[in-house]
């Protein structure tokens, strides 16, 4: 019998014994800085002369591990060792599989620090957000263990039928390709990976370039438990190359994959074709961007409500999926609250955030992504008024700082208030009133996340059915979803609207199967 679900809790670094275990975890990470992690298939280790590195995003220059590059052969002999593992690993009980999630979380939990440490270097998470992404694994394997014993035999769901015995089971897929994205490059993989173990798949984990070595030490982590060999392969290469090969492969079953919008609909048009030998229609788990709103209007609480804003748009440097990159104020209280998130933004600390627990934002994850900011920031530039930031921090070890940039009225049309940057990057837009913020809120092709601070019950009321996102939050930041308590997924071109962490996720990875026998 297994103790209630619980969110695994937040670490509080303001007491002493828990900076000080955080140090250490930051030191032994670094002591292990310089490794070659190999591809692993099955049993087999494989460690290729073609290698790309792990960049520290704060100080590029240090390499922190370097990966093989996998081509398309790996990748294909990756699905024929998971397709071989599958014949066994299916029929492995329920409850089995969900206790290597136990386990996991349970070594997890032990080794909590050197997992977000591992990102603060990796990614320049600061430590509560990389604290978070850990807190997130933990809750993920927790939560999907249980469910899936809840949903494996269905069967009381049923009516009865005279004469007959009944069943419903659900039953596992087949081999799965797991592309996650670098900006939550622990929780978002373990999610993905271990929904699709639990429920009896078999999957080839194809990491993020900027974030192999998280991934690396998520998989790791399993295999130490004595997970079969095949059930869980490790695959780092290129996206564009090996990734997109899996994707097309006969012998896969289905792809979970959470990144851009681009390469969403790209892998939903090659999953969709059927090439000789495939015997199925492979099923599409596609999580994408977004175009975040925070909607404040005249009666709202406005310093929650600026508070609020900061916090959505600039934590983790704006890099969520569900960034609150969007402000859309009501017009007479517009100036007000516009003075105050730039104020509050202006006091936010940048820094390489393995020097400390009070650095609030870290760099942007590579030389790519900060190019691309800036373009768009270029672009801001024409179309709103600059009222804070706009030029990157220049630093003696040239990371990719960029400070928290906001632009006042913006037309909700304009480019920087459409597109995803995935930057610090906000946009405040003045609405003429509630009915007017609605629909700028709701005009934008994606359709994640978004909050209202409001104190107008009617409006509150309007919003639950109005405001057409996968996640609506009423008078709190728009980031932070917790598994089992705010299933995540947006609508639209924001993705399959899969809900992860919520009851429904698990179906995802299953088919469900009836059996009715005469008596
Ligand atoms: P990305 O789309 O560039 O890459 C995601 C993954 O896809 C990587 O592992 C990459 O190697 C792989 N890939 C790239 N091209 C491929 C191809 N042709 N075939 C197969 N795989 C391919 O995204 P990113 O930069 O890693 O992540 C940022 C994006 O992720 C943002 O748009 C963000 O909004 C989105 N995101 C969405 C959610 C969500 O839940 N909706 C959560 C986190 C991030």
């Amino acid at each position: 019998m297994l103790p209630p679900y619980r969110n695994e809790p937040f670490t509080d670094f303001s007491k002493p014994e828990n900076e000080a275990a955080f140090r250490a975890a930051l030191d032994q990470v670094k002591a292990e800085i310089g490794r070659h992690y190999p591809i692993v298939i099955g049993d087999e280790q494989i460690s290729l002369d073609d290698t790309f590195p792990s960049l520290n995003p704060s100080r590029p220059a240090e390499i922190l591990a370097t990966f093989s590059k996998g081509a398309v052969e790996h990748g294909e002999k990756a699905i024929t060792t998971a397709a071989q593992a599958f014949k066994s690993w299916q029929y492995v009980p329920v409850a089995d599989r969900a206790r290597y999630l136990l386990r996991a979380a349970a070594e997890m939990r032990r080794r909590k620090h050197e997992f977000s440490a591992t990102m603060v270097l990796e990614v320049g998470k600061s430590w509560a957000e990389a604290d978070a992404d850990t807190a997130e694994a933990i809750d993920f394997m927790e939560y999907y263990a249980r469910q899936a014993v809840r949903l494996a035999d269905s069967s009381h769901l049923l009516y009865p039928n005279a004469g007959e015995q009944l069943g419903l089971y659900y039953i596992p897929l087949g081999v799965g390709i797991v592309i996650p994205p670098w900006n939550f490059p622990l929780a978002i993989p373990t999610g993905m990976m271990v929904a699709a173990l639990v429920a009896g798949n078999t999957v080839i984990l194809k990491p993020a370039e900027p974030s192999p070595w998280i991934a690396w030490k998520l998989c790791q982590l399993f295999w130490d438990l004595g997970l079969p060999p095949g059930v869980l392969n490790f695959v780092s290469g290129p996206g564009r190359t090996t990734g997109a090969h899996m994707v097309a492969h006969p012998q896969t079953r289905f792809i979970a994959f959470t990144g851009s919008r681009e390469v969403g609909i790209n892998i939903f048009e090659q999953a969709s074709k059927v090439p000789p030998g495939q015997i199925w229609l492979k099923r599409t788990i596609l999580e994408m961007g977004g175009k975040d709103a925070v909607v404040v209007d005249e009666t709202a609480d406005l310093e929650a409500a600026a508070q609020g804003i900061v916090v959505s748009a600039f934590g983790f440097q704006g890099q969520k999926c569900s960034a609150g990159s969007r402000a859309i104020i009501t017009g007479t209280v517009y100036d007000e609250v516009a003075e105050r998130v730039v104020d509050l933004s202006r006091k936010l600390q940048l820094g390489a955030p393995d020097l400390g627990r009070d650095i609030d934002m870290g760099p942007v994850v590579n030389l790519d992504s900060m190019q691309k900011i800036m373009s768009y920031v270029e672009v801001g530039t024409q179309e709103g008024e600059l009222l804070l930031g706009g030029s990157p921090v220049e630093t003696a070890d040239n990371g990719y700082f960029i400070p928290p940039t906001i632009f006042g009225d913006v037309p909700s049309n304009a480019r920087i208030a459409q597109e995803e940057i995935f930057g610090p990057v906000l946009a405040m837009i003045r609405a003429s009133d509630y009915d007017d913020a609605l629909a700028i809120a709701n005009g934008t092709e994606y359709g994640l996340t978004g909050a209202l601070f409001s104190q107008d019950r009617a409006r509150l009321e309007r919003a639950r059915h109005e405001f057409h996102v996968g996640n609506l939050y009423l008078n709190r930041k728009c980031t932070g979803a917790l598994v089992g308590v705010h299933p995540f997924g947006g609508f639209n071109m924001s993705g399959t609207d899969s809900k992860t962490g919520g009851p429904d996720y698990l179906l995802l990875y299953s088919q469900a199967k009836s059996v009715a026998e005469r008596l």
